[in-house]
């Protein structure tokens, strides 16, 4: 059983787009005022304000007479956006995120919709306060059955309205075992090599929007602020950049999984079990030069989805430390090379002589590292395979398939060797950590 969120694209009539530009400005409004006490409350004395605080203060702010429309919209989604103030609040004092800010009315907004606000009829959306139902485009099904627990709409910077619903999916997604494994590794000049020796590239066709969002910023700049003009060329330049996402996140879900089978690389269909790097694409972006191509390649969403689609089809996702010298290490010796220059692509190792490209080196290395933790030694393997904790590398297990470990326990541990021979015989580059004396 699995929470997940199907998102839809829907064009709202008249009526409706008016309702919801209200909703969204008074949650914006709610939600700034309940900020801006919070903050005078800390300033002032020190003084922090809780939730319910604030929700006793919203029904005060109905009630006053030059805030009166408050009342013409639902009071779910006000009260939701007190909740997630709350959250952010949280967040903060817990030091995983920055101060809360003011929202603004350019970046659109969110109002979320609970069950006491919307009906759900004839697989529908009524939303509250509206006769018709919301006109989605119902560009996939949701599982049969379901029934929308939360909806959230969505205006988004470029003016586009989508609409999100929260469902709960009961049907079990968990594809067949399978005993392929890989690793991956994350680049720019290629974005994935896998350690089976395939490598994608960046997908092509952002260059051409990259080249138009350009031209569109430059025209943008040339406005002036707060003019007519300036809202067009800022739209313009919104709908770039969404497109621009979108086709990122086109590409990121066909290299994890669709359920169309004629995707370039389907990681999660193909293996069940894969090694990945933890990066921090954060401070990766600091990097002036390359934080365009490395936004391009999406790599913390890549994560994000091989995260949670292993959990649902049933595989198997672990991270490495982000300090591991997967490049620098020679898959057959376990030599590791001091230095390591970016633009050099392949390398031959000094003390036994083989060569490496180096991306399928590190992909090699990470699915190496990653191993110890799965399936088999989980069972106590012998003390040689825990390869990874002699490369020195900090391992977590993601959304591990407790049937599949049950079932590679009887079936496979018996011979290990021998599958572990056969594996060598299929791809050579596969399983390094065979291939490498005990030091
Ligand atoms: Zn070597």
């Amino acid at each position: 059983m699995v929470d997940a969120s199907y998102k839809f694209r829907f064009y709202p009539t008249p009526e409706q787009e008016n309702l919801l530009l209200r909703t969204i400005g008074c949650v914006r409004l709610i939600y700034n005022k309940a900020l801006a006490v919070r903050t005078q409350a800390w300033y002032e004395h020190l003084g922090r304000v809780s939730y319910k605080q604030t929700s006793a203060m919203l029904t005060s702010w109905k009630k006053q007479e030059d805030l009166d429309f408050l009342t013409e919209v639902s009071s779910v989604p006000l009260q939701q956006g007190l909740r997630h103030l709350q959250t952010a609040f949280t967040n903060f004092f817990s030091g995983r995120a920055k101060y809360p800010n003011f929202k603004k009315k350019r970046n659109g907004g969110s109002p979320e919709f609970t069950k006491s606000a919307f009906k759900w009829k004839d697989g529908q959306v009524y939303l509250a306060k509206c006769a018709e139902p919301l006109p989605i485009r119902w560009s996939r099904q949701l599982p049969p059955g379901s029934v929308p627990t939360t909806i959230t709409v969505r205006l988004s910077q470029s003016g586009r309205w989508s609409v999100s619903l929260r469902v709960n999916d009961t049907r079990d997604l968990r594809l067949k075992p399978r005993l392929k494994q890989v690793g991956i590794d994350l680049g720019i000049t290629s974005l994935l090599t896998t350690s089976d020796g395939k490598s994608f590239a960046n997908p092509k066709n952002l260059n051409k929007l990259h080249k138009k969002l350009r031209l569109a910023q430059k025209s943008l700049s040339r406005k002036t602020k707060g003019s007519n003009n300036y809202k067009k060329a800022r739209l313009k330049v919104a709908r770039i950049q969404a497109k621009i996402k979108d086709s990122r996140l086109d590409y990121t879900h066909k290299l994890t999984y669709v359920a169309n089978p004629t995707a370039p690389l389907q990681l999660i269909r193909e293996n069940q079990t894969i090694v990945v790097e933890d990066l921090a694409v954060k401070n990766m972006v600091k990097n002036h030069k390359l934080a365009r191509a490395i936004s391009d390649c999406n790599w913390g969403e890549l994560v994000r989805q091989l995260d949670y689609k292993a959990e649902w089809y049933g595989r198997e996702l672990i991270k490495i430390g982000r300090y591991f010298p997967s490049s620098k290490r020679c898959s057959s010796c376990g030599h590791i090379v001091e230095k390591l220059p970016l633009n050099i692509r392949e390398w031959d190792c000094p003390e036994c002589g083989s060569y490496h490209d180096r991306d399928i080196i590190a992909s090699i290395n990470i699915l190496a590292a990653g191993l110890p933790v799965s399936a088999p030694v989980a069972h106590g393997g012998d003390p040689q395979d825990r390869a990874g904790k002699s490369l020195g590398a900090t391992v977590r297990p993601v959304g591990v398939c407790v049937a599949f470990r049950r079932k590679a326990c009887a079936k496979h541990i018996g011979n290990k060797s021998r599958q572990a021979g056969a594996m060598k015989q299929k791809a050579p580059n596969s399983d390094a950590r065979e291939s490498r004396p005990v030091s």
